[in-house]
């Protein structure tokens, strides 16, 4: 039990989000006999969060929480993390590759001097040495990495390393931690956040994605019908969101949410390289386009060449006949 993993869970309304569960799976990748240490940050009750993270295989759990705590800053949840950090003494501290991850773990590990490996889709162990393989250049083609010295310091890209199974019976103890958060520039006046329903596009295992070929706001609405149906996310390509059909919170690619969902669902969608980016690593694609010659069927498993507003309707249809 020498080694000693620090999983940074991560707090989204009131819940911890999958990814903090999938890191305690990939910590235990990484060594299944190290003590692993969740953390979590926040303002309030945090027990039950805690005991969320032992369920899902962490021993223990440290919680801090104060008033600094309760929206993200990278200060404030910067100066919380290291406190734990130099205090723990950790071999590995992993994070889900999320916005705040992004942005909370190259700024803790500028501040330990340390490397960071970032995005992490898998982890491959034979015996002592540990692979971590992260895409690059935009998704088509994956690189393989190493560290040879020092702490393991990396992020997990959120849907690629499944969560243990949630086991009740486990037991570890959650320690409160009073920690005293100083000198924050940064003040956070209101959190306001676009009204979105349904599933989150970035831990969704389905998704159905629009693109121009919707051709209008109302388009949208038998994609929704349809995700409603498989219990999926709505997602979009940037022609969707340039055309004003539906919000940027959408828009999936180079330049919007990356995603690696169970059952990617592309309508509409040419699969411009841009777009690609955000999604040609979902495990199953299948392209509904008129075009039998776009480029969205290179990456397919499935392809549907017809017209969108009349595939959508039939598949909705045979899709609730299997659920009766
Ligand atoms: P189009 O290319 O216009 O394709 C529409 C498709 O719909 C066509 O293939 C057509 O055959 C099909 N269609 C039309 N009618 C029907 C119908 N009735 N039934 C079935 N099919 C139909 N794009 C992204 O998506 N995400 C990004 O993050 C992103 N980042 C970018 C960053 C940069 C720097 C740049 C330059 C571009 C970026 N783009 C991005 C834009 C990208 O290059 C494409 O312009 C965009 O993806 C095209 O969107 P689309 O496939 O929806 O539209």
């Amino acid at each position: 039990m020498s080694d000693k993993l620090l999983v940074i869970g991560e707090v989204k309304e009131g819940s911890l989000r999958n990814v903090s569960y999938e890191a305690i799976a990939a910590a235990k990748k990484i060594n299944e006999e190290g003590e692993i240490v969740g953390v979590i940050c926040g303002n309030g009750e945090l027990q039950a969060l805690g005991e969320e993270m032992i369920y899902y295989g962490a021993d223990r759990v440290i919680t801090i929480s104060h008033e600094q705590l309760k929206a993200y800053t990278s200060e404030g949840y910067g100066q919380a993390i290291l406190a734990i950090v130099n205090e723990e003494s950790p071999t590995s501290i992993v994070m889900g590759h999320t916005a705040i991850g992004k942005d909370l773990t190259p700024k803790i590990a500028s501040k330990l001097n340390t490397g960071l490996i970032s995005d992490a889709v898998d982890i491959e162990v034979d015996g002592d040495h540990v692979q971590f393989i992260r895409p690059i250049y935009s998704g088509k083609a994956f690189e393989k990495k190493i560290i040879t010295d020092g702490l393991t310091f990396f992020t997990i890209r959120p849907n690629n390393i499944p969560a243990l199974e949630r086991d009740e019976a486990r037991s570890g103890e959650i320690t409160p931690k009073d920690l005293e958060i100083t000198d924050i520039r940064t003040v956070i006046k209101d959190v306001v956040r676009k009204a979105s329903e349904g599933v989150d596009l970035s831990e969704a295992n389905i998704i159905i994605a629009g693109g121009r070929g919707v051709k209008s706001e109302d388009g949208f609405k038998p994609l929704y019908e349809l995700a409603e149906v498989l219990g999926g996310a709505v997602g979009a390509s940037r022609g969707a969101c340039d055309a004003e059909y539906c919000d940027y919170s959408l828009q999936i690619g180079q330049t919007g949410k990356v995603v690696t969902p169970d059952l990617y669902i592309a309508v509409g969608i040419s699969g411009a390289i841009q777009h690609l980016a955000g999604m040609s690593n979902s495990k199953v694609i299948v392209a509904i386009n008129k075009d039998p010659e776009a480029n969205i069927f290179n990456v397919a498993d499935y392809g549907i060449v017809g017209d969108l507003f009349e595939v959508i309707p039939l598949l909705i249809e045979e899709i609730k006949k299997l659920k009766v």
